[in-house]
């Protein structure tokens, strides 16, 4: 039996891995559940899984919790420290990391630093903390798998080489990360201005949380996961292109030296890459249905629109800066696309946001300590929180 820890378990991801796992009672056991502060879900989930730990990441939400739950065998606990604990027990083998934002960042490094198989979902932690990250892991002897499904279709067309990755590729030239282009891929400019975070939420593909759909439409999330991608293989990230493909059907391509590109196809149903990160190196159902290749009948590519998608480039401005950049960029996109959430700046500020808390932060070369990366993205959200301040006046 494999224990498994799900973190994230009320959202999109979570959802999708439990779906997964209720199909192979066999193989996997749930050890520990984790949310934020959504009760309701928590207590079905509890009631159904019957974990050995529920964390609610707020204390007034797992109190609500053990009081719901009653006398059970689960034990609740609260806060990030209750996060980092589950991350790292003993009779955890397998660690899902399905929180979004920063705050997945210190249980998932838990759970590297416990030496588990993680399967990252939560591009955010390696982002903000990459190079500290994989360091971690192989320190460790942590099994980092990609859930993303753009990296976990790169892994498994990457010549096999364990699950660690950062290691040397023979004959790879280049990474071709697909997009979908967001729902407003055809929109111009002008058009962009007036979107509302009702319509951003709204992916043509693929179900998700809210934050990442925003950051699909306005194509952070491709940019967030370029540096993703560097870090997990350990590639340059003039390797990496990105190339639109509005039908998601190819979930990424590596193209290799001798002419050779190697592609994954799939239909946009997270629960295959989060089976195939599950059981690698063996294969199980997913419950996703097969693709239907005389249905698709066509796959289109374009070049990405850097004039209007502007997050990409400052996406890649900031993983070549190195240092705190990354760390910023991201704190800022997450105070921003909060904002545009609750109406209070528009879809085209959020671009602006991040680009002027990247002038205004101080950038620091050195962010070899959580202590460090932890600084870095909360001076970020304070000077990211001042400028949407300032934005929403105008
Ligand atoms: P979601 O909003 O649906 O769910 C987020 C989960 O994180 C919830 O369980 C929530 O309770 C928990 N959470 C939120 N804030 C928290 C906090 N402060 N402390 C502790 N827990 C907290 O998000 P999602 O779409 O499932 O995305 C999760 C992660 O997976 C993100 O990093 C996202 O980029 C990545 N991802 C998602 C998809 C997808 O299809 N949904 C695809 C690829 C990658
Ligand atoms: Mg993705």
């Amino acid at each position: 039996m494999n224990g498994v820890t799900l973190l994230g378990s009320t959202g999109s991801i979570g959802a999708s891995s439990l779906d997964v796992i209720a199909r192979h009672p066999d193989r996997y056991q749930i050890v520990a559940l984790t949310a934020n502060s959504d009760v309701d879900t928590m207590l079905a989930q509890c009631r159904q899984w019957q974990p050995q730990f529920a964390v609610m990441s707020d204390a007034d939400s797992a109190q609500q919790l053990r009081e719901q739950l009653g006398s059970t065998d689960t034990e609740v606990l609260a806060g990030v420290p209750g996060l980092q604990q589950v991350a790292a027990l003993p009779q955890t083998d397998t660690v899902i990391a399905g929180i979004v934002g920063a705050a997945g960042l210190l249980p998932t490094l838990a759970a590297a630093h416990a030496g588990k198989r993680v399967l990252l979902a939560n591009k955010e932690a390696l982002v903000m903390s990459g190079h500290l990250f994989m360091q971690t892991a192989r320190d460790n002897e942590a099994e980092i798998l990609p859930v993303d499904s753009e990296h976990n279709a790169i892994f498994q067309c990457l010549p096999v080489t364990g699950a660690t990755q950062a290691q040397h590729f023979p004959g790879v030239e280049k990474i071709l990360l697909t997009a979908s282009g967001g729902p407003f891929r055809t929109l111009s400019a002008a058009e962009m201005n007036d979107v509302t975070p009702e319509q951003a939420v709204a992916h043509p593909n693929w179900s998700m949380g809210r934050k990442i759909s925003v950051d699909s439409a306005t194509m952070m999330n491709k940019g967030l996961e370029v540096i993703e991608a560097r870090w997990l293989f350990d590639i340059a990230v003039e390797q990496i292109e990105v190339v639109v493909h509005p039908q998601s059907v190819i979930h990424s391509m590596v193209s290799y030296n001798d002419g050779s590109v190697l592609a994954q196809l799939g239909n946009p149903d997270m629960r295959t890459p989060i089976a195939s990160a599950l059981a690698w190196p063996d294969r199980i159902n997913s419950g996703v249905e097969p693709l239907d290749i005389f249905e698709v009948a066509t796959l289109d590519f374009e070049k990405p629109d850097w004039q209007r998608f502007p997050c990409l480039q400052l996406c890649f401005d900031a993983v070549k800066r190195g240092g705190s950049a990354s760390i910023v960029l991201n704190a800022a996109n997450e105070i921003a696309v909060e904002q545009f959430l609750q109406h209070n700046i528009g879809f085209t500020d959020i671009a602006r946001v991040i680009e002027k808390t990247l002038e205004q932060a101080e950038i620091n070369d050195a962010v070899d300590h959580i202590d460090d990366i932890l600084a870095a993205d909360r001076d970020a959200r304070n000077i990211a929180t001042t400028i949407t301040t300032n934005l929403s006046r105008l």
